[in-house]
């Protein structure tokens, strides 16, 4: 019986794929997949950094790991992902008895890790070093069962690292510069991932919108979509995360004209206030950001939009906040990824010396989720009784199957397993903020 490996993958997609690679890695080595840790030989923690709380559940969940190891000795356990990147040392120092640890960068050398922890020398470790940055970026192979969607759905880096230094962010501190992954690569994956059964791809970088810039001959998310496009199989192509200065009207008008090319757009604004936008580094006004979302409707009247938004960055006033919750009114997005701002050590924005209070960030927090719950739920509202063509990902905890309209929006309705990776005629019959309800319509 071969010996089984199992990750455990916290954070973004980013960190899904790169969850992805290892277990491909490992895949290629000769290990099998195990669904229970305790079932595994190999343990993998891929840990997130963002914020503080992510870095607590990170050391939560290795000081849980520790438990599996006093009970099997033989077994090997890892962490990898940004927090590594971040603090190797106080990692090792806080986990002593790991095995072996590697940062974002080198995931390619998981094998070679893997065989020297096993020939005893441990802790075996190795991350990214800045004379790194300008290394062409191996190509690895994708294991999918790590992924969402039931295999319905694949993700594929096009770029790695980020240029712009929001001041609350450590993502460049930990990710490094931006590298475009060449096209002819990225098309490769893509095919690869069609051959397994994918039909949904989804284009990931922490910038996708500046993908290229640095590939000679230069490139851009336009063109690559483009490319995309082409490849038999897929039906539907997303992309994350973009940044509002970045998105061109090329990109919107090539998302408009692709017909597999999904009209959701995805443009985290993080706040509604100039003062607020300067402090955090963003390069765009509020309305510099509502003519780009005012673009993308005038191309695409059904597109959705979503976005991300950070309350109680230091120095947000009553009134800043104020402006905030009058642009989410105004520019009336589909769905809004609300967070409290939380310091991140490293970070320029962490040593602000007029950070918000805890309970007024709560406050401020509650009110833009109540505001955004009525908003999406007006918004769905008006999908009652439109027809949409629904990808099933899965079948539902309750019954029923979930899959997602191009606009990826949930929908819940009656079907089996054997509805999985077919696109399915459906129409609304309930919304709610979240979720929708259909029923099936005969093709
Ligand atoms: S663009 Fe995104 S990843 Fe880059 S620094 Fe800003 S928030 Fe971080």
């Amino acid at each position: 019986m071969p010996e089984r490996f199992h990750i455990i993958t916290q954070g973004c997609q980013m960190n899904v794929r790169d969850s992805e690679a290892m277990a491909g890695l490992l895949a290629r080595m000769g290990y099998a997949s195990a669904d229970d840790p305790a079932d595994a030989d190999v343990i993998i923690l891929n840990t997130c950094t963002v914020r503080e709380g992510a870095e607590d559940r990170a050391y939560g969940r290795l000081g849980q790991l520790r438990s599996f190891k006093q009970r099997r000795p033989g077994l090997l356990l890892g962490v990898a992902g940004c927090l590594v990147q971040q603090e190797r040392e106080r990692v090792l120092q806080r986990a002593p008895w790991l095995d072996f640890v590697f940062g974002v960068h080198n995931i390619h050398r998981l094998p070679e890790l893997l065989r020297e922890a096993r020939d005893g020398c441990m802790p075996v470790y190795e991350v990214w070093d800045r004379s790194d940055r300008d290394r062409p970026l191996p190509v690895l192979p994708a294991y999918r069962a790590a992924s969402g969607g039931g295999g319905v759905r694949g993700f594929v880096n096009i770029i790695h690292g980020c240029n712009k230094f929001c001041t609350f962010c450590i993502v460049p501190y930990v990710r490094g510069r931006e590298r475009s992954v060449p096209p002819e690569d990225v098309v490769a994956e893509v095919r690869a991932l069609a051959g397994q059964g994918v039909r949904e791809v989804t284009l990931l970088g922490q910038n996708v919108d500046s993908y290229g810039h640095d590939l000679s001959p230069r490139r851009d998310l336009a063109g690559l979509l483009e490319l995309v496009h082409e490849v038999d199989g897929i039906e539907r192509i997303r992309f994350t995360t973009s940044h509002p200065r970045d998105m061109t009207r090329r990109l919107i008008e090539t998302v408009a004209r692709l017909p597999k090319a999904c009209e959701h757009i995805h443009l985290p604004a993080q706040a509604g206030d100039d003062e607020i936008l300067r402090r955090m580094h963003r390069a765009y006004t509020a309305a510099q950001y509502r003519e780009t979302a005012d673009a993308v409707r005038a191309e695409m009247p059904h597109a959705s939009l979503t976005t991300d938004i950070i309350v109680g960055f230091p120095g947000e006033t009553e009134e800043a906040f104020d402006r905030t919750l009058r642009f989410v009114e105004d520019v009336r997005f589909d769905a809004v990824n609300t967070a409290m701002y939380s310091p991140r050590e490293g970070t320029p924005a962490a040593g602000y010396t007029d950070q918000v209070a805890d309970d007024v960030k709560r406050r401020r927090l509650a009110a833009l989720n109540r505001m955004q719950e009525r908003i999406a739920a007006e918004i769905n509202a008006a999908l009652v009784g439109s027809r949409q063509d629904v990808l099933v990902e899965e079948t539902g905890r309750k019954g029923g199957v979930l899959g997602r309209t191009r606009t990826n929006k949930v929908v819940t309705f009656e079907g089996g397993g054997d509805l999985i990776g077919r696109t399915m005629p459906v129409e609304i019959v309930e919304a709610g903020s979240w979720v929708l309800r259909g029923r099936e319509l005969s093709a």
